[in-house]
């Protein structure tokens, strides 16, 4: 029987080999680490954010860029068909606020143990600690098979790419892929994290460290005040600056808007990130928040007058911000001041310097470019036997379960195009 070899035992691996498994293929995975999936374990805090239970149109607005690249695949194995996919290998899901999918254990070990159970139920062989360095190809150009860097071969007639991005390299996605492409004629766009913490240039951020605020509206401008951004939801304070949900989420704002830029690293324009941390309040109604708690704690001193507006934490850093001396009265604060206070709980502002590293990033945008494979069948346009899926792709989305949605079609239709590919000839 001739065979599939799939390269990378993550999300879109393990599904491009069950699908060609179930094709009728003879399929062979090299994994380079002991184990699979070690970056699913990771996913939603190890809860894994198996999918999302939009329909595709949402799905693919959720892939800024070049989400359309995604329809095909997403219409052939959409999210319900991954909620059935994974009911049927016995993991219950569960949606959770906004459309997010996890296993009703909430353990995301059960995802992949279920995966790799199904491997070995449908006879696929599985190699560990291989991790492929070359792609073999025959003299017309066809792939042949890989070598690896233990220098042993395995021979194929299609070979999938399913190495993942670069991010978390401890997972084994170190960018394997996009040289194993390179090598064979692809074009790689440029790589960048997406989905990343921020940095800040102030440094009184680190007194914030680990605080977290919910329902906070951020809005994200150059320093010219172009909206390159704005959402609601959840964010996180670090040493470094900023993290959480909706930081990631507007991190691709920042990071695009760096790139078109074409700025390097130690160059790029500061932007401006200012918090409105009570978003439901018009100022009016603000300011008459603040004058009732002025009113309560009139004789009190001002850093004793805010528990009830604001987190413990936060408050020694508006109080410094305001600028309203810490041991005034409160009955002597003025008009002007309270203001202030009120203008800098509707918009504290930071300046956004930099993105952390690549490696903390939670996807790689860029990658092997969507004009040379075919969205019907992941197959490459120059190589033939040649097949991608996953994050190695040039597609990113956002948080919410896309990415995961994103490698299970890509590797499904992989998996199950190189296998009609194979067992036809
Ligand atoms: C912290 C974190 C949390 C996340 N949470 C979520 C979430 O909840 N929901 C969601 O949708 N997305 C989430 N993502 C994104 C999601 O995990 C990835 O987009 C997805 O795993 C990509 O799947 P993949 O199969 O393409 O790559 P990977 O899962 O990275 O798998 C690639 C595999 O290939 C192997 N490999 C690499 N090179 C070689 C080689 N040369 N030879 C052999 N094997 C090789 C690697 O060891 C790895 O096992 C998260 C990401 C991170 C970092």
């Amino acid at each position: 029987m001739s065979s599939i070899l799939v390269i990378g035992g993550g999300a879109a691996g393990l599904i491009a080999a069950i699908m060609g498994a179930k094709t009728g293929a003879s399929v062979t995975l090299l994994e380079r680490n002991e184990r699979l999936g070690k970056k699913i374990l990771i996913t939603g805090k190890g809860r894994c954010n198996v999918t999302s239970a939009a329909d595709v149109e949402e799905i693919v607005r959720h892939f800024p860029g070049n989400g359309t690249f995604l329809y095909s695949s997403l219409r052939a194995f959409d999210s319900a068909r991954t909620v059935e996919f994974f009911e049927n290998l016995g993991v219950p899901l569960k949606i959770e606020r906004g459309q997010r999918v996890f296993p009703v254990s909430d353990r995301a070990q059960d995802v992949v143990d279920a995966l790799e159970k199904e491997l070995k139920r449908l006879g696929v062989s599985v190699h560990y600690g291989q991790r492929v360095k070359a792609i073999k190809r025959k003299a017309e150009g066809a792939v042949a098979g890989v070598v690896t860097e233990k220098g042993d071969s395995f021979p194929a007639s299609a070979i999938i790419i399913a190495t993942g991005g670069m991010t978390y390299p401890g997972t084994g996605s170190t960018g394997d892929g996009y040289r194993l492409a390179q090598i064979v004629g692809h074009e790689i766009k440029p790589l960048r994290p997406s989905l990343v913490p921020l940095v800040t240039e102030e440094k009184w951020i680190a007194d914030l460290q680990g605080l977290s605020l919910k329902n906070v509206r951020l809005t994200l401008t150059t320093k010219n005040g172009k909206k390159l951004g704005e959402d609601f939801g959840e964010m996180i304070f670090t040493h470094f600056g900023l993290s959480g949900p909706l930081i990631l989420t507007l991190s691709k704002k920042a990071t695009d808007y760096w790139e078109q830029k074409g700025k390097s690293t130690d160059q790029k324009e500061p932007l401006t990130m200012k918090i409105n941390l009570k978003p439901a309040l018009t100022p009016e109604q603000l300011d008459r928040r603040i004058q009732r708690d002025f009113e309560q704690y009139a004789r009190k001193q001002y850093k004793n007058a805010l528990q009830d507006l604001l987190p413990k934490s936060l408050i020694p850093v508006i109080q410094k911000l305001s600028m309203i001396p810490e041991d005034k009265f409160v009955h002597q604060i003025n008009r002007q001041e309270r203001f202030r206070l009120q203008e800098l709980i509707r918009a504290m502002t930071l300046t956004v310097v930099d993105h952390r590293p690549m490696k903390e990033a939670i996807v790689t945008a860029g990658g092997v470019s969507i004009k040379e494979i075919n969205p019907k069948t992941m197959a490459s346009k120059i190589v033939p036997g040649l097949f991608f899926a996953g994050e190695v792709i040039d597609v990113d989305g956002y948080t919410g379960g896309f990415n995961l949605q994103g490698a299970w079609s890509t590797g499904a239709i992989a998996g199950k195009s190189a296998a009609e590919v194979v067992t036809d000839t």
